[in-house]
């Protein structure tokens, strides 16, 4: 991005650059309200958190049509917290997670939207299940019964080299198993047709490999600066 744009002209200029299929995720983890009102008033609505708190604050004090996406790692004892609002969680990681998230939907006599985490990556600092978790939880009596989640996809991160072919091939990878999953599991369904992958340093090769969600953040509001607290 050319220096000196203001936000709201950074995310103007990312959605016209991405492809019409490719959703954009506007990652405004630590950054303040203000900064995200900008990205709204250019006309944004879909913005990504990583931390309940966070999130929950947040949501409280924006316009209630932003379609608020959960990121990060989520334990199961915080879910409550964001499922009156949530629009979509990207980051199942367990059933045991799943069937909270579709316990507190019910509570709040709502659906909602779900990606599941696979590791794709080598470090083993990312979160994700393997594919053949992934197929036991699919196959699982528990998972048919969970009746206000809806699978819409998977999610993915590359490892964080500066090999852009390693990443390349990474979301290759995930989309295989997307397409695997996809053919085996979710055939007649019209929901599952979403592939999150790719963040600002690796978006190009993510859609390349097919991405439908791109998360991105720094590129739009700046670099994060975790010295400082945010609670
Ligand atoms: C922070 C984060 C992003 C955005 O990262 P940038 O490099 O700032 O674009 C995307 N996805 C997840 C899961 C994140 O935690």
């Amino acid at each position: 991005m050319a220096l000196g744009m203001s936000i709201g002209e950074k995310i103007i200029a990312i959605k016209e650059e991405l492809p019409d299929h490719v959703l954009l995720v506007a990652v405004s983890k630590t950054k303040p309200v203000e900064q995200i009102l900008e990205a709204y008033e250019a006309g944004h609505r879909c913005f990504g958190e990583n931390k309940v708190q966070e999130l929950t604050a947040k949501s409280a004090n924006l316009p209630a049509d932003i379609q608020w996406h959960m990121i990060g790692h989520l334990q199961t004892n915080k879910v409550k917290y964001i499922a009156p609002f949530i629009h979509t969680i990207h980051s199942v990681d367990s059933l045991k997670l799943l069937k909270e998230i579709n316990k507190q939907a019910a509570k709040n006599e709502r659906m909602i939207d779900c990606l599941f985490q696979v590791r794709i990556a080598e470090e083993e600092t990312k979160f994700g299940l393997a594919k053949a978790e992934l197929e036991s939880i699919l196959n699982s009596e528990a998972f048919q019964a969970l009746n206000n989640i809806r699978i819409v996809g998977l999610m993915g991160m590359s490892t964080n080299t500066g090999d852009a072919k390693i990443r390349l091939a990474e979301f290759n990878n995930l989309k295989e198993i997307y397409t695997a999953i996809k053919e085996d599991f979710f055939e007649s369904s019209d929901s599952f047709k979403e592939l999150s992958m790719g963040m600002s340093d690796d978006y190009q090769e993510a859609i390349k490999a097919g991405s439908t969600m791109v998360r991105i953040g720094s590129t739009i509001f700046g670099a994060r600066n975790y010295a400082v607290k945010h609670s």
